[in-house]
């Protein structure tokens, strides 16, 4: 089992769906997680949660960058650091491009790609220092793929891939490994809004016939997260039944 005794990880995201798994298995790992929610009753969530794993919740909005800033400096302060960042909170706001509002472009960018530029930025002085990191973040394989009412999405996850390679080059020699896990169709509320014809239309495209559980992006998660990765960064783990892009 992956060893992640004396490591700190910050997972955004955690209230439920692929975060909350990827909080549990990194927490049965031996982390200390700190996971991430937009209100006070999910960050009590998360702590109950993670209780027996002595992990906790707090309330972040991503977008907001000053709570970043407090959220991270607080975790450098009092727990060492995040020596793990899970970029994985995300959401989707769908519309043909026609009908696209600017404010659905703005927050898709903002929560899923600039956010997490964001929340690199704030953890890695301190991964250089202690010359340690791993960075995992969840991209989609829409960002590879494309998505009929998911330009921005698309545009989203494609930007945070490359932002993703260009960081691994830029911290590697810090002994910081750089990322994704591109899942395809998980079991979440993301992927519930779906009606029974766009679920049956994506299964025939999943050679292992079956959507994924958040555990199948966790155990991914994990994998990167541990000393069994060290020497793999800049790369896309997908995690998505078989499709082929
Ligand atoms: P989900 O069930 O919709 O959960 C989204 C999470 O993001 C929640 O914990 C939510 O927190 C958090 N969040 C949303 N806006 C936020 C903000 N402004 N600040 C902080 N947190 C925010 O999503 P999911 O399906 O588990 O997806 C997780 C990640 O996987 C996302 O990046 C998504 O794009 C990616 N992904 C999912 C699928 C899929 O099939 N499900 C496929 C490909 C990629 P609250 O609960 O507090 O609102």
């Amino acid at each position: 089992m992956t060893n992640l005794q004396d490591k700190v990880a910050l997972v955004t995201g955690a209230t439920r769906g692929i975060g909350k798994s990827i909080s549990t298995e990194l927490a049965k790992c031996g982390a200390q997680v700190i996971g991430t929610a937009t209100s006070e009753a999910g960050a009590d969530a998360i702590t109950k949660d993670l209780t027996q794993y002595n992990g906790s919740g707090i309330v972040l909005d991503i977008t907001n960058r000053d709570a970043c800033r407090v959220a991270v400096d607080h975790i450098n302060r009092e727990n060492g650091g995040p020596h793990i960042l899970v970029n994985n909170a995300g959401v989707t706001r769908d519309a043909l491009m026609l009908q696209m509002k600017d404010s659905d472009w703005d927050y898709a960018l903002d929560v899923n790609l600039t956010s997490t530029f964001y929340l690199c930025r704030l953890v890695l002085r301190n991964m250089i220092k202690k010359r340690w990191g791993r960075i995992i973040n969840i991209t989609s394989i829409v960002g590879s793929s494309g998505n009929v009412g998911q330009t921005n999405y698309a545009a989203s996850k494609a930007g945070v891939t490359g932002m993703s390679k260009a960081l691994a080059k830029e911290v590697g020699r810090r002994n910081i490994t750089v990322n994704c896990v591109a899942p395809g169709f998980i079991k979440t509320d993301m992927t519930d809004i779906l009606d029974e014809e766009q679920k049956k239309g994506l299964l025939n495209q999943i050679p292992l016939g079956h959507l994924g559980c958040p555990i199948d992006v966790a155990n991914a998660v994990v994998f990167l997260s541990g000393l069994e990765s060290n020497y793999i960064t800049g790369t896309t783990l997908h995690v998505n039944g078989g499709i082929s892009m």
